[in-house]
């Protein structure tokens, strides 16, 4: 049977290659085209997976140009799928552009549930997972100070995005703002040989990052400002 006409955001594994749905593996291969952030990354995924197709580039810096020709594409009845180098498409990668104006365009979107990094990061951290805010990356200068002060009364849980050598520094920043005894995760290298999850105080985590070169892909969860003091 032919799919309708359609676009499918595809989540592809974070390191585990394991990490892969059966159905995400049939899209892949049923789709006329498939959009990736990266297609020598992709390729080489898509290689993995002994899946032949056609890799289109769609990233950051060409997506406001090539949406309308996707759009023209999907309209004339070709099925496609978008991938990003690791996870889900649109979390801290491109992708939302592309959702929004299809749907805008009147063309099925829809997203297949799969790998993404903050959901192991929040739930390997054993805190408060009913009510967190996802903050991706922060901003590195103009509105980082805003937006962490903002943060610092926020009461749910808090999950960052984070390269790796600027991990002490940004522990250290959020001293300032939420306290050095607030309750933090550090989730580094998930589902990958090296992963590990180290749980503390901000100053805790401080001491045990600063003392050795940080490598890998890292997601900081933090506690929320404990309401009442409780
Ligand atoms: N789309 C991805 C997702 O669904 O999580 C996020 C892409 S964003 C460009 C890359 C960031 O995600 C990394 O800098 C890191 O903060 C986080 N990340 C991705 N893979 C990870 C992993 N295996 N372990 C820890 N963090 C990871």
């Amino acid at each position: 049977m032919r799919i309708a006409t359609q676009l499918y955001i595809v989540p592809t594994p974070i390191g585990n290659l394991e990490d892969i749905t059966l159905r995400a593996l049939r899209i892949m291969k049923e789709v006329d085209f498939i959009l990736a952030e990266d297609t020598r990354t992709s390729g080489n995924l898509l290689k993995h997976y002994g899946i032949e197709k056609k890799l289109v580039p769609h990233h950051l810096f060409n997506e406001h140009k090539t949406i309308e020709n996707i759009i023209g594409r999907i309209l004339d009845g070709a099925t496609c799928a978008l991938i990003s180098d690791a996870g889900t498409p649109a979390i801290s990668d491109p992708g939302y552009l592309l959702v929004h104006s299809c749907i805008e365009a009147g063309i099925r979107v829809e997203c297949l549930p799969g790998p993404t990094a903050f959901v192991p990061a929040l739930v390997n951290s054993g805190i408060a997972s009913d009510h967190f805010i996802f903050e991706g990356f922060l901003p590195h200068k103009k509105g980082r100070h805003t937006r962490l002060t903002t943060l610092a009364g926020e009461e749910r849980t808090m999950i960052f995005y984070e390269s790796p050598h600027r991990l002490v520094k940004a522990l250290t920043q959020f001293t300032e703002y939420f306290g050095e005894e607030r309750y933090a995760s550090v989730s580094r290298e998930l589902s990958k040989i090296f992963e590990e999850n180290i749980r503390g105080s901000l100053k805790e985590l401080i001491a045990y990052f600063e003392k050795k070169t940080v490598k890998g892909e890292i997601v900081i969860v933090v506690a929320g400002k404990e309401i009442n003091g409780k």
